[in-house]
C-alpha cells in the first residue's frame, strides 16, 4: 500500500498525549516576545531561528539541546508570554487536525520574573481557553487537557502534585515528571506519586527514553504510573521478532502489554535523542505488531520541526501503515487520555470513528 500523504492526514481527527508547551512555540512569537523582555536569540529571522532549533536538537550534544529550551522558557516568564504561547499552541494543534491534546509544562520553570505557581497555571489556562474558543469559531474544534510537570532533578514534585490536584477541575488533568533520567530515578519522587494516588489523580512518567528497563520498572511498579512517557527501551525486554516467529516477552514487557499500559512514543524526538536509530528502525513497528497500547506523539514540535500529521506520515511511509493503523493509533491515544471515560468514549464515537470511516471508505 502506498504511503498516505501528509496533506491527506492533516484533516483526519488526531489525538496527542505527549506535547511540551515550551517545545512548540512559533519562531516568530519567540522573536517578538524576546525583543520585549530583552532576551538575546541565536537568530532573529523566523525561518533561520526554526532551522537553528532543529539543528541544535539534531546535534547530538546535550548542551545544545538544553540550550534550545533556555530560549523558549526565557520568553515564557510573564502572564502575556504564557498566555500567548498557550493560545497559539491550541490554534496550531487544531489547524493540524488534532481534536484532543494533553499539553504539559513545568510551572516551576516560569517563576523567574516573579509569577507564582498559581499565576503561571492561570495564565496558561487562559491562553488555552482563548485558543480553544477561536479554533471552534474557525470550525476546527479542539479540547486541551493540561499536565503539570515536575523536574526530576529538582525537589518540588510534592508542591507541583498539590498544584495539579488544586486545578483538577479547572483544566489540569494529570501530572508528569521530566528531565534527565540517568541519576534521577522516579522513586526520588515517591511521596508525590503516593499523594496523587490517594487523591485518585492521574499521572505519567518520562521513563525508558534514554535510560533502560529499571527506570520503566520503577515508574510502573514503585510509582504507579498510568502511562509511560516514551517507554522505548521496553524493547530491551523483548527477544526475537514476529517475522522470526519466536517472540519472547520478559516479565516487565508482558506486564505492560497485559495491563494495557499506554506508551507515549515520539518517533522523531526519539531519533534525535538517539533512543532509536531511524524512523524505520523505531521500536514502534515491533510494539505495534505485538499489540502493545501504542500511541504516537510529537514531544517538541519546534525542536523536531514536526506535527502530529508529519509523525503519522513518516510512520505510514516507514511501515506501510494505512488509515486503519492510523485510526488504531488514534483510538489507542483517546482510550488512554486522562479525561473521564464517558468523555473519551464520546470523542471516539462522535469524532474519530466517523472521521476515519470516511477515509477508509
Ligand atoms: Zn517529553
Amino acid at each position: 500500500m502506498a504511503a498516505i500523504a501528509f496533506s491527506d492526514i492533516v484533516p483526519a481527527p488526531k489525538v496527542l498525549l505527549h506535547d511540551h508547551l515550551d517545545g512548540g512555540l512559533r519562531p516568530a512569537t519567540i522573536i517578538e516576545l524576546a525583543e520585549r523582555v530583552g532576551h538575546e536569540l541565536p537568530a532573529t529571522d523566523p525561518a533561520a531561528l526554526a532551522e537553528w532549533f532543529v539543528a541544535a536538537a539534531d546535534s547530538g550534544s546535550l548542551e545544545r539541546y538544553l540550550e534550545t529550551f533556555a530560549h523558549t522558557v526565557a520568553v515564557m516568564q510573564t502572564e502575556e508570554g504564557l498566555r500567548r504561547v498557550a493560545r497559539e499552541c491550541a490554534l496550531d494543534l487544531a489547524a493540524d487536525g488534532v481534536v484532543y491534546a494533553e499539553v504539559r509544562y513545568a510551572p516551576e520553570q516560569h517563576l523567574e520574573r516573579g509569577l507564582s505557581l498559581d499565576e503561571v497555571v492561570e495564565a496558561v489556562n487562559a491562553g488555552f481557553a482563548e485558543g480553544m474558543a477561536e479554533a471552534a469559531a474557525q470550525g476546527t474544534p479542539i479540547r486541551i487537557g493540561v499536565l503539570l510537570t515536575a523536574m526530576r532533578h529538582a525537589a518540588r514534585s510534592q508542591e507541583i502534585a498539590e498544584l495539579s490536584v488544586r486545578y483538577r477541575d479547572a483544566g489540569v488533568v494529570g501530572f508528569d515528571i521530566a528531565g534527565a533520567e540517568a541519576g534521577f530515578p522516579p522513586t526520588r519522587h515517591l511521596d508525590a506519586f503516593e499523594y496523587l494516588q490517594r487523591e485518585n489523580f492521574h499521572f505519567t512518567i518520562h521513563a525508558g527514553e534514554a535510560f533502560g528497563l529499571p527506570s520503566i520498572w520503577q515508574a510502573i511498579q514503585w510509582c504507579g504510573a498510568d502511562r509511560l512517557g516514551h517507554g522505548v527501551r521496553l524493547v530491551d525486554d523483548i527477544a526475537g521478532t514476529p517475522a522470526g516467529g519466536d517472540v519472547v516477552l520478559g516479565r516487565l514487557a508482558a506486564y505492560v502489554r497485559d495491563k494495557r499500559i499506554p506508551l507515549e512514543l515520539c518517533p522523531s524526538s526519539n531519533v534525535q535523542t538517539g533512543a532509536a536509530a531511524s524512523i524505520g528502525e523505531h521500536p514502534i513497528g515491533l510494539l505495534h505488531d505485538l499489540r502493545f497500547r501504542v500511541t504516537v506523539n510529537t514531544d517538541n514540535r519546534l525542536m523536531s520541526g514536526t506535527s502530529m500529521s508529519r509523525e503519522m506520515a513518516l510512520l505510514s511511509e516507514a511501515f506501510g501503515w494505512g488509515w486503519s493503523e492510523l485510526q488504531w493509533l488514534t483510538i489507542n491515544a483517546m482510550k488512554s487520555a486522562f479525561i473521564p471515560y464517558d468523555e473519551r468514549l464520546a470523542i471516539i464515537n462522535d469524532l474519530i470513528k466517523p472521521g476515519y470511516a470516511k477515509l477508509i471508505g
